[in-house]
């Protein structure tokens, strides 16, 4: 179907066409050129992490991620379960086995306060996802990793330039992760990046983002040929990628300011009708200067979510659910047959809606959607049911 107004346009405003054009003529399109560089450079400046390599996506970075901290059969990771599939699958690839934390029923990020019981002597890592790019806990979840020695990777899919307490997310797990997908704030298509904030984790990840060699030393001129050191495989994104993803990241005050036009708008125009209607918008915590990347309606149920949508769409607007929480899913299910106890998970998973929201949705068309909301009066019971008041907030 064809939607007047769809959930997601990939956006394109600033000289990306030139600069692919730039990567052809350069004569070098494999990784690892001028435009990965330029991409590069800026995040570890303006971010100041130790080291950002651009991946070919976040879930490849997340791969490397688990290669980096050597994983194995037995080891174990805690995340939550409202969260992409690649956020377990790339652990799960080592051997390692997911610990499912429920999330907080102001932000649906990981809960802080219910990581340490999850923990064991076999817990490895904790991965927090900042959901919608809203920083999680950081300082209990870092307390709690140094204290059990454990390390901590940010899965920031959505929240590159977003800020927990003044600090980039991104710079405060050992190794961070970012998407470039067309559905992230920042968008090549498919791509992503992994940042590393600890040392010791740079001259390896290098050699095994090349395929498992000392390429990147070679080039640098620390070895006089390169060869097959270590474990690895191919996850540079190719110059034409990052030719774009770096027209995108010129582009990032202009974007981030877009977007949080948009976010806000939907806020205040939508508060009103959210009262009445006994229906939650989102709440972000102290502290979090996040990217607004989702805009999401907490609906009453999940009756109430589905008929919000059925409406939507008949005049022409797509808005969606989320992640099907990774415990339900099949794979969830078959890999922990005692299904664990996740009510706020639940609870969120079924209610959650999300508006249209990306980079060159106009304000007009921002006031077919709000319209289009507004005039759903829903006949189902409202006010008691909402997230926040049957589950306590930190
Ligand atoms: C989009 C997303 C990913 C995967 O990103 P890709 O670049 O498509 O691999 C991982 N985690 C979260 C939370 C995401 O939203």
């Amino acid at each position: 179907m064809n939607y007047v107004i769809p959930f997601n346009k990939p956006h394109f405003s600033g000289p990306e066409l030139e600069y692919i054009g730039q990567a052809l003529t350069a004569g070098h399109l494999s990784g690892d050129g001028e435009f990965t560089s330029r991409c590069s450079k800026l995040f570890e400046e303006e971010l100041n992490v130790k080291k950002a390599l651009l991946t070919t996506s976040c879930t490849h970075a997340l791969e490397m991620a688990a290669l980096l901290l050597d994983l194995k059969e037995g080891d174990e990771v805690i995340l939550p379960s409202f969260t992409f599939v690649s956020t377990a699958n790339a652990f799960i690839l080592r051997g390692a086995k997911p610990v499912f934390v429920d999330i907080r029923p102001d932000s649906f990020n990981i809960d802080e306060r219910l990581i340490e019981s999850a923990m064991t002597e076999r817990t490895k890592a904790i991965i927090p996802v900042h959901y919608g790019g809203v920083g999680c806990n950081m300082e209990t979840i870092c307390a709690l990793a140094s204290k059990h020695n454990v390390a901590v990777v940010e899965d920031n899919a959505h929240g590159l330039f977003a800020k927990y307490k003044g600090k980039y997310l991104g710079t405060f797990g050992a190794m961070a992760t970012q998407s470039f997908h067309e559905t992230k704030n920042f968008q090549c298509g498919e791509g992503g990046a992994l940042l590393i904030n600890d040392e010791k984790f740079v001259e390896r990840a290098e050699i095994i983002r090349e395929k498992g060699t000392n390429r990147k030393k070679f080039f640098r001129g620390q070895v006089d040929k390169y060869s097959w050191v270590d474990i690895g495989s191919s996850y540079l994104p190719s110059e034409i990628l990052s030719a774009i993803l770096f027209a995108q990241l010129q582009s990032r005050n202009k974007i981030q300011t877009q977007r949080r036009g948009l976010w806000e708008r939907y806020l205040s125009s939508l508060k009103d009708w959210a009262t009445t209607e006994g229906i939650r918008l989102p709440q972000i915590p102290q502290g979090c200067d996040h990217s607004h990347h989702v805009f999401y309606l907490l609906m009453n149920s999940l009756e109430q979510r589905e008929a919000l949508a059925a409406f939507l769409k008949t005049q022409g607007i797509l808005a969606v659910h989320h992640y099907v929480p990774l415990h339900s899913s099949k794979m969830g299910r078959e890999l922990s047959p005692k299904r664990c106890e996740l009510p706020v998970t639940d609870f969120v998973s079924d209610r959650l809606l999300r508006l249209p929201l990306y980079n060159g949705l106009t304000f007009e068309q921002q006031d077919t959607v709000i319209t289009a909301v507004q005039s759903f009066s829903s006949k189902f019971s409202s006010g008691q049911d909402s997230c926040t008041s049957i589950f306590a907030c930190p």
